[in-house]
């Protein structure tokens, strides 16, 4: 699939990233996908170890408004893929496949990963889930990845927030040398019901950012590095 370069960072470009990992996943084909928003990207700028592990990655969707107006700014005409949507599509699909398809939720504050596995259950009854909370240490830790080296899930979201789950994955993918691996951010909190995903509107006019804001105070700080991607992806 064609790169792109965003700051540095290969950008895959696609109108269909889906049928592409459906197909590693047929084949066996261990796959981590970084979904990149320009958050990460400008922490990758001062994190090498994250830019290295993006830079590795099999596959980086261009995971919010900023990445795809820089692209555009240089001729790609790429379309917007949330991570979670395509999460999400992922799970409608594979889950139907019942114990066939084994997948792993693992992240989020206890009792949100279950909720959100709840939630899914109820979505696709044939959905065969695992999950975990996200502050396991030392045997729970252990014990946990035990199990994912048991079961063997096909599909493996990982919802530690930025850079942990990337380094987690990195780090962890052996366990399962034969599965799709996706840092998935807060997605359980949304699917658990903890938190909203923006309004339509926000999410169709670039303002996803502004929302989160509002639910998420405390991210101002992490936020003030938008304004500069956004100079860096216009000039
Ligand atoms: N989290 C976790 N373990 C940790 C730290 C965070 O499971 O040690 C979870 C947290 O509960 C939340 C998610 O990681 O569900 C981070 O979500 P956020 O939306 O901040 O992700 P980001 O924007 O960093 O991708």
């Amino acid at each position: 699939m064609k790169t792109f370069p965003v700051l540095d960072l290969p950008v895959h470009l696609s109108d269909n990233y889906e049928d592409w990992i459906i197909d590693r996943l047929n084949q066996g084909i261990s796959t981590h996908i970084v979904t990149m928003n320009s958050e990460m990207a400008m922490a990758a700028q001062q994190d090498s170890e994250l830019a290295q592990i993006i830079k590795k990655a099999d596959l980086v969707v261009p995971d919010g408004s900023g990445i795809v107006i820089y692209l555009r700014r240089r001729g790609e005409k790429q379309a917007r893929v949330a991570g979670i949507e395509l999460a999400s599509s992922l799970l409608e699909k594979l889950g139907s496949l019942g114990k066939d398809c084994p997948i792993c939720f693992y992240g989020g504050a206890p009792k949100v990963s279950e909720k959100a596995a709840q939630a899914w259950q109820k979505k696709v009854p044939d959905i065969n889930i695992i999950y975990n909370h996200g502050y396991l240490a030392g045997e729970e830790l252990q014990s946990w990845c035990d199990r994912i080296q048991e079961i063997q899930p096909k599909l493996i979201l990982v919802g530690l927030g930025v850079p942990r789950q990337e380094r987690w994955i990195t780090n962890h993918r052996h366990l399962a040398p034969n599965a799709i691996w996706i840092g998935v951010g807060g997605s359980f909190d949304i699917w658990g019901e903890v938190k909203e995903r923006a309004p339509e509107f926000f999410c169709n006019n670039n303002l996803e950012w502004l929302y989160r804001l509002y639910q998420e105070p405390d991210r101002w700080k992490r936020m003030l590095v938008l304004p500069r991607f956004f100079l860096k992806a216009i000039f």
